[in-house]
């Protein structure tokens, strides 16, 4: 498989080409078909496999086949993640592979101050990448609305939950719009998690690497 076989959009490609990535990982070549389709997605998987494109890329591609312009204080594309660091490299991958297409992106993180994250987020955005806890914040402060949500990814599920985050991912969860695409990736599956998967997602196909 190579990344021609996706048929993902030239400014896609183009940005595959410059970042010499050749030949999809294992997790991408299965999970990118389903996730092109429009289906919700469960990736068991580790960092380092290439999850991160295994999201980010078929969501671009979707995003790019409707381009609108995001309503103020929304997002297209909701990321939830456990920390800064990885919430920040995730937002890094999005606007490398969006590199071509200026990608409005903006993060909302905890242990640092809100006013710039409310500033970036108020004309709206395509991808917002998120901690559970300062996300929670800014929606209970009106800064962000989640009625426009269409697609959701959950990276390291169960970090999220060894980390406490379970009742927030539920209460912003319930605040997305029922009609939405969601791709949930975990290193690991146990029960918990699982249950936490069923709840959120709509017959969704399962990959593991
Ligand atoms: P991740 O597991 O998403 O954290 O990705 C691990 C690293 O692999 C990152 O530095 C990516 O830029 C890189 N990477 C992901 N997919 C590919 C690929 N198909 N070819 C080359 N590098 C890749």
């Amino acid at each position: 498989t190579s990344f021609q076989d996706f048929s993902l959009a030239d400014a896609l490609t183009r940005a595959l080409k410059e970042e010499n990535y050749h030949t999809p990982t294992p997790i991408q070549v299965q999970t990118i078909p389903l996730a092109l389709e429009g289906r919700d997605v469960i990736g068991i998987a580790q960092t380092g496999t290439g999850k991160t494109a295994s999201f980010a890329l078929p969501i671009l591609h979707r995003l790019l086949e409707n381009r609108i312009k995001p309503q103020p204080k929304t997002a297209r594309v909701l990321v939830l993640s456990p920390t800064r660091e990885l919430s920040g490299q995730i937002l890094d991958s999005f606007n490398t592979y969006g590199r071509h297409i200026r990608l409005s992106s903006a993060l909302a993180i905890g242990g640092v101050p809100m006013g710039r994250q409310v500033r970036a987020v108020m004309p709206g955005v395509e991808v917002l990448v998120a901690t559970p806890g300062r996300l929670l914040d800014m929606v209970q402060g009106n800064a962000v609305k989640l009625s426009q949500v269409e697609f959701l990814v959950l990276d390291e599920a169960d970090r999220m939950l060894d980390m406490g985050f379970i009742n927030d991912i539920r209460k912003i969860v319930a605040k997305l719009p029922i009609k939405r695409q969601t791709l949930f990736f975990s290193a690991t599956m146990p029960k918990d998690i699982a249950e936490l998967a069923d709840a959120m997602l709509r017959n969704p196909a399962r990959v593991a690497v």
